[in-house]
């Protein structure tokens, strides 16, 4: 009888970044130990896109989301409605992503993450794919944004959440799911209370690796392996054991990305 793990899904890690070329194997390994048996990876442009997809092509359980961040909107192709579309028909993309507003920098002007944002969100809606959100700085931007898009098709993460419960209520009002990193256990987080006011079917757990590493790992690479430490604090702030939150966090992945039906590629 093999001992009982908790099992996760990791909706959020960047595995292409330039900090996992030299070890990936024992990235994934240490993952598949700690229970985070399926990941998702999201691109920022079309170049770390392809680089993901030969991770996801290689490995079993990895997944895909396919978009422009809002660094890289100014260099999105001018057919990125024609251009996303294509590369999203790749078997392991399971959302467009990760999109959405960054404020805090200025890699591409507001108003080229605005019309960036729309195409995406309108691909996402035409193929029936939910979207991961990137927000920085632009809670109320990114919220009008997709309401205005929002046709009671439209799901999707909002990933690495860090605004208060009243935006949460918003959020979920317009009926996306939140998600959370490693933050959740800084010292001076005050994500406590969000994180019990998000009700059982709209939680999700990432790393947003190689960022966000949950304490006693802060300010170091982070990995999936380390979704175990951020499942701990999910669970004391809700009052939940940690097996329901790797159930119910699980459950929830497998239903907006419909991983149920896409096991992944990746020898068996
Ligand atoms: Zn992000
Ligand atoms: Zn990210």
């Amino acid at each position: 009888m093999s001992r009982h793990i908790d099992t996760y899904v990791d909706t959020h890690c960047h595995l292409y970044w330039e900090s996992f070329a030299e070890d990936l194997p024992q990235v994934l390994a240490r993952a598949r130990e700690a229970g985070v048996m399926r990941m998702i990876i999201p691109a920022t442009d079309f170049a770390s896109f392809d680089q993901a997809a030969a991770i996801a092509e290689a490995h079993e359980g990895i997944f895909l989301a396919v978009g422009f961040h809002p660094h890289d909107a100014a260099n999105a192709p001018v057919d990125l409605g024609a251009a996303l579309t294509a590369k999203a028909a790749h078997p392991l993309v399971v959302a467009i992503g990760e999109i959405g507003l960054d404020y805090h920098y200025d890699f591409s002007t507001p108003a080229e993450q605005h019309h960036v944002l729309r195409t995406q969100l309108e691909v996402a809606r035409a193929l029936g794919l939910p979207v991961i959100l990137h927000n920085r700085e632009s809670d109320a931007d990114l919220l009008d944004i997709v309401r205005e898009q929002q046709d009671g098709s439209l799901r999707g993460q909002f990933h690495c959440f860090s605004s208060d419960a009243a935006y949460a209520r918003q959020v979920l009002d317009a009926g996306f799911h939140l998600s959370f990193t490693g933050n959740v256990t800084f010292k001076k987080s005050v994500l406590d209370p969000v994180l019990s006011y998000v009700p059982d079917d709209r939680l999700l757990i990432e790393t947003d690796a190689p960022f966000m590493a949950p304490v006693p790992h802060r300010g170091r690479r982070s990995e999936p392996a380390m979704i175990p430490l951020v499942a701990r604090r999910f669970a004391a702030a809700r009052h939940q054991s940690v097996a329901h939150i790797a159930k119910i966090t699980t459950r929830n992945a497998e239903a907006l990305f419909t991983l149920d039906r896409k096991n992944g590629h990746g020898p068996a």
